[in-house]
């Protein structure tokens, strides 16, 4: 008997009953088909697969023109690329990171046999605190490894003055940072070297993909050989290389989504805009506030859940929702340092790190995506405000 096909789960008894669709917090936005198509013909005819094809170069080419950054390599994925960004700059012993983000950003770290350092959050914008970076500096500290999350810059400034002074290297997390710009400024040009992912949950994607920016061309030559088993001629190897290059369907995906990058993201504009106009009226519901010297991509709508003026905790509320099939998504919860393996560092202790452990025991992210139709929106508003 099949047991899988007769099973029927009680939890799965109220969904039932509902009879919307269920609404995710992301839903990848993707290229007309039949442009794909003419695409792929290409690849067909050329039988250029990877290894630095034709598209591979158009797309580095492409972006680096659009976000407005000097050298760009593309990756297979986001966390190959911050595996590959620690070992160009021949990072090693400590690195100062953030517990709020997703667990790929230790674990690139922990990956090169290094020493993740957690600092706490600033509580306004959920991002490493540069107040709280100093102390945590050691003799064996070579780099700070903050995240942009949300989207939302970190104070760029105060911790390029700490790399300064105390001379350890700057390599921002940027996943969630795709197109955003402070003072019109790309975001990707602060640091020693900024990694991007492009997998098909953010908000430019190319299947599964990634980029490291460097302002370089050495680094980015290094960067090159390093994607690509530290070949560096036919016969040369400089290092122990990864083999992490972008292939020509990844790329060529990436060239037909960038054309579509800034419609989408006035959608999603329009739909934080929605959110915001709404749900300030609920007491105990906040946000992330706008900062006017920022270009943002809208890749997520956090919201933080006061459960003594709203009535009611952030997870009665993810799971009153998820019982309305709308699946908010609890990011950043757990903590990164609360994971078994990364629990019993002595940085880990929840006391030393009170407002990213408050943040993500607040938060959920409400769906945000470009085709996400507004009577959704207004059933996520109303199944966020009554119950
Ligand atoms: C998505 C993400 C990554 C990992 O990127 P992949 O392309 O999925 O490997 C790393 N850091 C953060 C903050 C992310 O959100």
């Amino acid at each position: 008997m099949n047991t899988a096909k007769t099973y029927k789960p009680q939890t799965l008894h109220n969904y039932a009953e509902v009879k919307e669709k269920g609404i995710f917090v992301n839903q990848p936005s993707l290229p007309n088909l039949e442009d794909f198509n003419v695409l792929l013909k290409e690849i067909w005819k050329s039988k250029i697969l990877t290894n630095n094809g034709k598209f591979h170069q158009q797309l580095e080419l492409e972006l680096a023109q659009y976000l407005g950054v000097e050298y760009i390599s593309l990756f297979t994925n986001g966390t190959l690329a911050l595996i590959a960004a620690l070992q160009v700059l021949d990072i090693k012993g400590e690195v100062i990171t953030t517990p709020y983000s997703f667990v790929a950003t230790t674990h690139a770290i922990k990956w090169n046999g290094i020493t993740p350092v957690f600092c706490d959050i600033d509580p306004i914008t959920c991002n490493i605190d540069p107040k709280q970076i100093e102390k945590l500096l050691t003799e064996n500290t070579s780099a700070i490894l903050p995240v942009h999350v949300y989207g939302t810059p970190c104070d760029v400034e105060a911790i390029q003055d700490i790399g300064d002074v105390y001379g350890v290297k700057i390599i921002y997390d940027a996943a969630h940072a795709f197109g955003v710009k402070i003072n019109n400024e790309s975001i990707l040009n602060f640091g020693d070297l900024s990694v991007l992912s492009f997998h098909a949950t953010k908000v430019y994607n190319t299947f599964e993909g990634g980029a490291i920016i460097c302002h370089d061309p050495k680094i980015k030559k290094r960067i090159d050989y390093l994607k690509n088993f530290g070949f560096a001629g036919e016969t040369t190897v400089i290092a122990p290389g990864i083999n992490a290059k972008m292939n020509e369907l990844q790329a060529a995906v990436g060239i037909l989504q960038l054309k579509d990058f800034e419609k989408n993201r006035l959608k999603r504009k329009t739909i934080a805009h929605f959110y915001r106009e709404e749900l300030k009226h609920v007491s105990g519901i906040e946000f992330l506030e706008n900062q006017p010297s920022v270009v943002n991509n809208y890749g997520y709508f956090p919201i933080f859940v006061n459960s003594e003026k709203y009535g009611m905790t952030r997870d009665e509320l993810y799971y009153k929702l998820k019982e309305n099939k709308i699946f908010g998504r609890r990011y950043f919860y757990p903590l990164i340092s609360h994971f078994p393996t990364y629990r019993n560092l002595e940085s880990s202790n929840p006391e030393k790190l009170p407002w990213a452990e408050k943040a993500s025991e607040e938060v959920i992210c409400l769906p945000i995506y470009a085709d996400l139709e507004e009577r959704d929106v207004e059933r996520i508003i109303s199944g966020s405000c009554v119950w």
